[in-house]
């Protein structure tokens, strides 16, 4: 195998060591402390300097010199007359599709009552203004922006605040203003990385303080919204892709499943792409599409980093141990290309998303299917889910009694009131148990 495709793990699980298995389970980037510490920096300056800050930020780390934040609307105007109809079209119809599933998931008030007399409701209301991160170092990404602009709107949010990083002429790419725009997006600002993630959070003179930060991003970005999170909302933590393709003999065609790696790999030299079977001449096909894919494609630096720091081809002794894999490594892409994926699929509770049978690439989620892309990563997929409608919404209950509920609570109220050495509450609670009746009479 060329060293350029060779993973960074190549063998049976059940001889793993304890080093490789800490590479695939504990995955997150870099040194923590060291991206902490840094991150932490850049939120106190956009904290104290504000927008003053960003600019900084734009010629540090985007080696762009920014006349103005905020991209005007029309721009974003001239951005969609300037693209082919096709990826007009496309971008279209992934937003439709991100419409309606995520219309599909809004949740529904809830009115009860719990005891006669007693009514309790829970209402959900969307939150006011949120940002929507959408990352643009490596790759312009309007598919990220759709899938946080189209599910805010969704569920009913008024101002929704994108952020993209500047390209050399000062503005994200144009497909990314265009997918601000088919999307929805009230606002958008050529802002990037741990900036972008503290202006939206604590807002600066430009950039209005949001009540939810949501998106992906790089290990800067990841670890800025894990930062603001005591302030605001955020969504799970969405750091660099990931891929788990776990695959039978006869279930699809290698060069299908080693795109699927390299596709996820190209990402991010942080990416993380594993594959597991239960079938030696499988494992071999696959390295060796393997090879070819990564000597034809144009992102092979890329591709080929990734797959050296966390890339992993497995051999699972049979279909429990290889399952059982799957569900310990929580990736943020699981595709089940197994002789009944559906019934696989049944039996997990760890992946971001999964991808049920050879057809089912994960690029058609990435950018069309109309499911979320913004997915938790690092085997965060264990607590977190990917992001959604309810990301935007917040709810609260209210209670209501009428007398006949009021005086037949009063007495238990008023027991374990006093139980816990609350004398007012037992007050307030026999008041109304008593006088109810005379009062509403
Ligand atoms: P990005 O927008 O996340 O990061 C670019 C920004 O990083 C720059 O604008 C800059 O502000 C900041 N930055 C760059 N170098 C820095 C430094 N030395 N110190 C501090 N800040 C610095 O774009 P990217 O880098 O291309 O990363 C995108 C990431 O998003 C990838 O890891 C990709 O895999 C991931 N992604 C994840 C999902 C998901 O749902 N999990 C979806 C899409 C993309």
């Amino acid at each position: 195998m060329s060293a350029e495709s060779r993973p960074a793990i190549d063998g049976r699980i059940a001889e793993l060591d304890d080093g490789q298995r800490r590479l695939l389970f504990d995955r997150r980037v870099g040194d923590a402390g060291e991206v902490a510490d840094a991150t932490r920096a850049l939120l106190a300056l956009v904290r104290s300097e504000g927008d003053d800050a960003l600019f900084d930020f734009a010629r540090r780390f985007d080696g762009v010199e920014l006349d103005a934040l905020e991209v005007p609307r029309e721009k974003w105007g001239e951005a969609l007359e300037s693209l082919d109809s096709e990826v007009i079209d496309a971008l279209t119809r992934a937003a439709r599709n991100i419409e309606t599933f995520h219309r599909a998931q809004l949740p529904s008030d809830v009115e009860v009552e719990v005891e006669p007399g007693v009514t309790l409701g829970r209402v959900f209301v969307p939150l006011e203004a949120v940002g929507v991160y959408a990352p643009g170092g490596r790759a312009a990404y309007p598919s990220s922006v759709l899938m946080g602009v189209v599910p805010a709107r969704a569920a009913g949010v008024k101002e929704i605040v994108v952020c993209s990083p500047p390209g050399p002429d000062g503005m994200p790419s144009p497909v990314v203003l265009a997918a601000a725009a088919i999307g929805g997006a009230t606002r958008l600002f050529a802002v990037g990385g741990a900036g972008a993630i503290g202006a939206l959070a604590f807002g600066t003179g430009s950039i209005p303080r949001c009540a939810a930060v949501v998106g992906p991003g790089n290990r800067w970005v990841l670890e800025a919204k894990q930062q603001v999170a005591g302030e605001v909302i955020i969504d799970s933590p969405a750091g660099p892709s990931e891929v788990l393709v776990v695959a039978e003999e006869g279930c699809a065609q290698p060069a299908w499943l080693a795109a699927e790696l390299i596709a996820q790999a190209e990402h991010d030299p942080d990416a993380a792409v594993a594959f597991v079977t239960t079938s030696p001449s499988l494992l071999e096909a696959v390295r060796r599409e393997l090879r070819i894919g990564v000597a034809a494609t144009p992102r092979r630096e890329v591709v080929a980093e990734a797959l050296s720091t966390r890339g992993a081809l497995l051999l699972a002794a049979d279909h429990d141990e290889m399952m059982t894999f799957a569900e310990a490594y929580a990736g943020e892409h699981v595709v089940l290309c197994t002789r009944d994926p559906r019934a696989d699929r049944a039996g997990m509770r760890t992946p971001g998303t999964v991808f049920l049978g050879g057809a089912s690439s994960v690029a058609f989620g990435d950018y069309m299917t109309g499911a979320n892309h913004v997915l938790p990563t690092a085997g965060t997929a264990r607590s977190f889910s990917g992001l959604s409608a309810l990301d935007f919404l917040r709810s609260y209950t209210w209670q209501e009694l009428t007398a006949e509920g009021a005086a037949g609570m009063a007495g238990p109220v008023a027991t374990l009131a006093e139980a816990e050495g609350l004398p007012g509450h037992a007050t307030a609670a026999r008041l109304r148990g008593s006088k109810a009746g005379e009062e509403t009479s």
